[in-house]
């Protein structure tokens, strides 16, 4: 029997710093066997703007997936996301008011500070790197509390340069996953990590082991940035998952949730 495949985190050439276009995106993961596969580029919001589509481009990704969704539909299932960046004052009515199928809610920003940006690497220097992760997840359950999110994104993305904590990080992120769990979150298995410094899976091992014990439910997002980013990675994701114990993965339409095997 095939296995299904979802990926739920692609970005596409709108957020100005990915590449090819959006069919050839959805040619790809047609290639690949993935069955459901959602757009959830960066959404526009009045804060590093050079990094995320503008609020004029919305209806041009929006019609393109409405496009593709109906070109497509007999070989793929196209899901209509955006990946929010949850930074407090900059969360804006114009997205978190749309129809979409899902949300993804990300931190890339500690105060303000691009943390995963190589352009601002040296703050690592400035403050403790346990205080640095506490912050960070500290962040995260405001995004959980907020419940305006369906997925987390990239649950310790802060690992992506290395910059590892001393103490266990299944403490720093407890308060952090009771409130995933208790705002019904999924949290996705993204497979970017692999292609970045840390050349790890976001979350670590035994931070989904960790997702497991409170049966908080997982999905899969490759991150992709590019064509060749499309499935990169998504076999060892899914044996990590499955070694862990998971069976099944989420997806979501119109922000209703549903389970699958995999
Ligand atoms: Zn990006
Ligand atoms: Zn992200």
């Amino acid at each position: 029997m095939k296995k299904l495949r979802i990926d739920l985190h692609n970005h596409t050439y709108l957020c100005n710093h990915a590449s090819g276009t959006m069919q050839e995106y959805i040619q790809k993961a047609i290639e690949f066997g993935i069955d459901v596969f959602g757009f959830s580029c960066h959404a526009p919001m009045n804060f590093d703007p050079k990094y995320r589509m503008s609020f004029e481009d919305m209806i041009i990704y929006e019609n393109e997936i409405f496009r593709l969704q109906e070109e497509f539909k007999d070989k793929i299932k196209i899901l209509f996301a955006y990946e929010v960046d949850f930074l407090e004052g900059f969360i804006d009515d114009k997205v978190i008011n749309k129809d979409v199928d899902y949300f993804i809610g990300s931190v890339h920003f500690i105060d303000k500070w691009g943390f995963d940006n190589p352009e601002f690497i040296g703050r690592y220097d400035d403050m403790d790197i346990d205080d640095i992760w506490q912050k960070y997840f500290d962040a995260i359950s405001l995004m959980a509390k907020s419940g305006l999110f369906d997925i987390a994104g990239h649950l310790d993305l802060l690992k992506v340069f290395k910059f590892l904590p001393t103490k266990d990080v299944r403490l720093l992120a407890k308060n952090a996953l009771k409130a995933i769990k208790k705002a019904d979150m999924t949290i996705e298995i993204n497979t970017a990590g692999l292609r970045k410094p840390i050349e790890e899976i976001y979350p670590s091992r035994p931070l989904i082991e960790e997702m497991y014990e409170l049966d908080i439910p997982i999905t899969f997002g490759s991150d992709a940035h590019k064509i060749e980013h499309i499935g990169h990675g998504y076999d060892e994701a899914v044996s990590i998952a499955k070694e862990i114990g998971y069976s099944k993965i989420m997806t979501f339409k119109n922000r209703d949730k549903q389970l699958l095997n995999f």
